[in-house]
């Protein structure tokens, strides 16, 4: 049976090479980073040059950078860290109503402790108004945070602009780029954003380590205490193999960015033109969008049928999509990304989200249509 993955936007396969360079660190090497003797002097050099190596590439100093274990722990840091070192400033929070979970649940947590948090709404595309920002911001508004582009939909959201505004007012702007990273060209220092949160394993790294810029000037009380480990903002042992095949995943990821943008759109202009041709362009529905937009995640309603019933019958024909959000307890939840953008209920209940990657070729898109038109057809005939 064939086997196609269309889930990179959930976790992506690691690099050959990011593994290597994972191999030749566990193999070779076992000393503590924070350890004074040859064997913690070579673990440290090991994490320094995976830290230099991806600071230049995000254009940061390497001390900007903080280690964590992946995109949830940046954004958890980047929140929690940097309003405790604000705490007597602003107890107001705008964010968006489209974030991960790892940025919504913390500012859940953060209306338990007091905090007032503003959850924009989006236009139908999925972007946020950067008005709506302007018109949320009080005296009080000590944080924006606002992702680079979406996780379901891949939407680009104006991330200059709302930091151009936030720098404006002196409020502190962080940027979860866990999706961004790899499929669009980012400079921390062009940027007006204050944090930024990235993942390794969303990049053709390995899962657990990811990192977190923080803007030299930007203070940020650690959540994990502990040692003196990232200038005391990230207590605990470094994942030294993990940052170095992190280090290796941003390295191939800046290198082939043009490429890869490129084939995802080829993939993605291939899948949507087979599509039309086997269902016609009126059984499906791109959600997103039209221009701002990721290449490699495609999101599409296929108003016939359900997410579930859908994603069920790709799985069985050896092709793994996802509905937008991971499904929790086998259950499918209605996507709060799609939800925030009012799509009608059929196109709601019956989106899937397609990502491409590493992999991926044209004969994955031709069997996909095919399988999909085929199945559509059987569910159609069996109603
Ligand atoms: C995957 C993802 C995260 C979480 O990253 P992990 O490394 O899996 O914890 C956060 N934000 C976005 C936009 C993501 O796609």
């Amino acid at each position: 049976m064939n086997s196609i993955y269309l889930d990179h936007a959930a976790s992506t396969p690691v690099h050959p090479e990011a593994v290597q360079e994972m191999m030749k660190v566990m193999t070779g090497q076992f000393g503590n980073a924070s350890s004074v003797h040859t064997f913690g002097r070579s673990a440290k050099r090991t994490v320094s040059s995976a830290r230099d190596r991806i600071a230049k590439l995000l254009s940061c100093q390497p001390d900007e950078l903080v280690f964590t274990a992946g995109g949830t722990e940046s954004d958890n840091l980047a929140i929690f860290g940097a309003l405790s070192a604000t705490e007597n400033a602003g107890k107001h929070i705008i964010t968006s109503s489209i974030e991960h979970h790892a940025v919504l649940h913390a500012c859940e947590e953060l209306e338990k402790m007091g905090y007032r948090i503003t959850y924009l709404p989006v236009d139908t595309t999925g972007r946020v108004r950067v008005e709506d920002v302007q018109n949320a911001l009080t005296e009080d508004t000590v944080l924006i945070s606002i992702m680079y582009a979406n996780n379901e939909v891949g939407t680009v959201q104006p991330i200059r602009e709302i930091g151009e505004l936030a720098k404006s007012r002196g409020i502190l702007f962080h940027v979860d780029a866990v999706q961004a990273l790899g499929a669009i060209p980012i400079s921390c220092r062009d940027l007006p954003v204050d944090l930024m949160s990235f993942s390794a394993h969303k990049i053709n790294g390995p899962q657990g380590v990811g990192a977190l810029y923080v803007r030299r000037g930007v203070y940020l009380s650690p959540r994990l205490h502990g040692g003196l480990q990232e200038k005391k903002r990230r207590a605990g042992t470094e994942n030294m193999a993990g940052i170095a095949g992190f280090g290796k995943a941003v390295e191939i990821a800046s290198a082939h960015l043009e490429e890869r943008r490129d084939h995802d759109l080829m993939l993605r202009q291939t899948f949507i033109r087979l599509l039309e041709q086997e269902l016609g362009q009126d059984s499906f529905i791109i959600n997103g969008h039209p221009s701002e937009f990721l290449p490699h995640i495609l999101n599409i309603s296929f108003p016939e049928t359900d997410t579930e019933t859908l994603l069920m019958n790709l799985d069985m024909e050896g092709i793994a999509a996802a509905s937008g959000s991971a499904c929790t307890s086998g259950s499918l939840e209605v996507s709060h990304v799609l939800q925030a953008m009012k799509l009608p209920q059929n196109v709601l209940h019956s989106a899937i989200r397609f990502s491409f990657g590493l992999g991926n070729t044209t004969e994955d898109m031709e069997y996909t249509a095919q399988k999909i038109a085929t199945i559509l057809r059987r569910l159609r005939n069996r109603s």
